[in-house]
C-alpha cells in the first residue's frame, strides 16, 4: 500500500519519506528513529534498574550474620541451625570479596555450603530468601537437568548461564555472585545401580562440578543448554563464586545409622547410644555420609560446610500456615481482600489443614495444596458475589475435602 505523503512523526516532525518507518498510534505517528530513542530513555531510567546492577560493597551496609538470620527468621520457620550456618557464611563470602590482598599473606578461602535435608522443609524457601537481601547475583539451578559431556542434557558449565544472566552479562560481577545448586543429590554415583549402561549422572558429573566448586576458568554458553562450536562462549572464573549445595539425600539416615553403630562398638558404646535421637539422625550427618551415598571425597572435600534442615513437626506445620510474613494464610486473605472480601477462618481449620498434610504426608507443600482445596470453590464464587466477608469453619473446610476426596 502506498503511504500518503502527508504524513509526519509526532516527535520529530520529519516526514514520512525522510524515515524509515512510521509507527500508527491513536492519534499520531512515530518514527523508528523516535522510537528507539523513547525505548532508549526509558531503559535508562527504568525503577529498580540501577539497584539491580549496582553489586558493589561497602563494609558498612553489609548485613552482619544476627540481620541476616532475623531477616530469614521472618520468612522461615525454624532451621535455626541452617539459618546460622547461611548467615556466616554469606557474611564470609562478602568479607573474602572485600578483602585487601596486598595487606598479607593470609587469604580467606571460600567456604561452599551443603544442606542436606528432607524435601519440602525449605531448602530452596532459603536460598530464595536469602537472594532477596543479597548485594551480590544470586541464582538458583538444578542439578537434575547435567549429564556427562556428550549424553543429552546440559553441559555443566551452563550452571553459570543463569548468574551471568543475572549479573546483566558483566562478567566481573557474577565472578562475585552466588550459585544455589539443588538437587545435588541426583548426581550421586549409584553404586548399586544394576543397569548395563553407563552411569551418566554420576561420576563424570561430579568430576564436572568439581572444576567449578574448586574454581576455575570456564567456558560458559551464554544461552544455556548445550555448548555448540558455533556459539561463542563467555569464560568465567569460579574462584569467588560461592556455591550452596542443597539435597534430600533420601535414605540417608540409613548411612548415618550405620555409621554410628559401628561407632558405637567400642567401649564407650553406652556413652554414645544413649544421645542418639534416632528420630532425627539428620543432625549427626557428617561428610562420611556423603561419601557413604555416592559423592565423590573430591567434592565432599569441596563443600566444608555441612549443615542439616529438620523434618517440620505438627508445631512447625501451624507456624508455616500463618506466621512467615508471606504465609498461605496471609496470601488468601490478600488476595480477597482484592476483591473486597474480608477472609477469616476459624482456628480449628488450620488445625485440619496440616493434619491434613500429615495424613497425606504431603509436608509443608501439601499446605497450599490443600488449603487451595478448600478454598476453591469460594475463590470461584466470591467475585462475583455481594457477600463482603467470609468465614471458613471446620465443617466447610471438612466438607470441601471430603468431596474431593471421594470424587
Ligand atoms: P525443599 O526443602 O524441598 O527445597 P522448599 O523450600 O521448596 O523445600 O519448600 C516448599 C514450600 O514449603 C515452600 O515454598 C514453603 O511454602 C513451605 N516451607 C517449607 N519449609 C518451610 C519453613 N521452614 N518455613 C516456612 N515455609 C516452609
Amino acid at each position: 500500500m502506498a503511504k500518503s505523503p502527508k504524513q509526519y512523526c509526532n516527535f520529530c516532525g520529519r516526514p514520512d519519506h525522510e524515515v524509515g518507518m512510521l509507527l500508527t498510534g491513536m492519534n499520531g505517528l512515530i518514527c523508528d528513529e523516535c522510537a528507539k530513542r523513547a525505548y532508549e530513555v526509558v531503559k535508562e531510567s527504568a525503577p529498580g534498574k540501577k539497584s539491580k546492577t549496582n553489586f558493589s560493597l561497602a563494609q558498612q551496609e553489609l548485613p552482619r550474620p544476627k540481620d541476616i538470620k532475623a531477616f530469614l527468621d521472618q520468612y522461615v520457620i525454624g532451621q535455626d541451625d541452617a539459618k546460622r550456618y547461611l548467615s556466616v557464611a554469606v557474611y564470609n563470602h562478602y568479607k573474602r570479596l572485600m578483602q585487601n590482598k596486598s595487606d598479607d599473606d593470609v587469604e580467606i578461602e571460600k567456604s561452599n555450603i551443603i544442606m542436606v535435608g528432607p524435601t519440602g522443609t525449605g531448602k530452596t524457601l532459603l536460598a530464595k530468601t536469602i537472594a532477596r537481601l543479597l548485594k551480590v547475583p544470586f541464582t538458583i539451578v538444578d542439578a537434575t537437568v547435567l549429564t556427562e559431556a556428550g549424553y543429552v542434557g546440559e553441559d555443566i558449565e551452563s550452571l553459570l548461564t543463569r548468574l551471568l544472566q543475572v549479573a546483566d552479562y558483566k562478567v566481573e560481577d557474577a565472578e562475585r555472585g552466588i550459585v544455589f545448586i539443588d538437587e545435588i543429590d541426583k548426581i550421586a554415583r549409584k553404586g548399586d545401580n544394576p543397569s548395563i549402561t553407563r552411569d551418566v549422572s554420576g561420576e563424570g558429573v561430579q568430576q564436572g562440578l568439581l572444576k567449578l566448586l574448586e574454581g576455575a576458568v570456564v567456558n560458559v554458553p551464554p544461552q544455556g543448554g548445550r555448548k555448540h562450536p558455533d556459539q561463542k562462549m563467555i569464560p568465567v572464573d569460579t574462584k569467588n563464586i560461592l556455591f550452596i549445595c542443597g539435597g534430600a539425600f533420601e535414605g540417608i539416615e540409613k548411612k548415618i545409622a550405620q555409621r554410628l553403630n559401628t561407632q558405637v562398638v567400642g567401649y564407650t558404646a553406652s556413652e554414645t547410644n544413649k544421645k542418639v535421637d534416632r528420630n532425627n539422625l539428620l543432625q549427626y550427618i557428617s561428610p562420611q555420609d556423603l561419601k557413604a551415598f555416592g559423592l565423590i571425597p573430591e567434592i565432599i572435600g569441596r563443600l566444608p560446610i555441612l549443615t542439616y534442615l529438620k523434618p517440620l513437626d505438627r508445631t512447625a506445620l501451624r507456624n508455616i500456615l500463618t506466621e512467615p510474613k508471606n504465609s498461605i494464610i496471609k496470601q488468601y486473605v490478600k488476595m480477597f481482600e482484592m476483591d473486597h472480601v474480608q477472609l477469616t477462618f476459624e482456628d480449628k481449620v488450620l488445625d485440619y489443614i496440616v493434619d491434613k498434610a500429615i495424613e497425606f504426608k504431603l509436608g509443608a507443600r501439601g499446605l497450599r495444596s490443600i488449603t487451595e482445596d478448600i478454598m476453591i470453590e469460594a475463590m470461584f464464587e466470591m467475585p462475583s458475589s455481594e457477600e463482603k466477608e467470609l468465614h471458613v469453619t471446620l465443617a466447610y473446610a471438612k466438607e470441601r475435602i471430603e468431596n474431593i476426596e471421594y470424587q
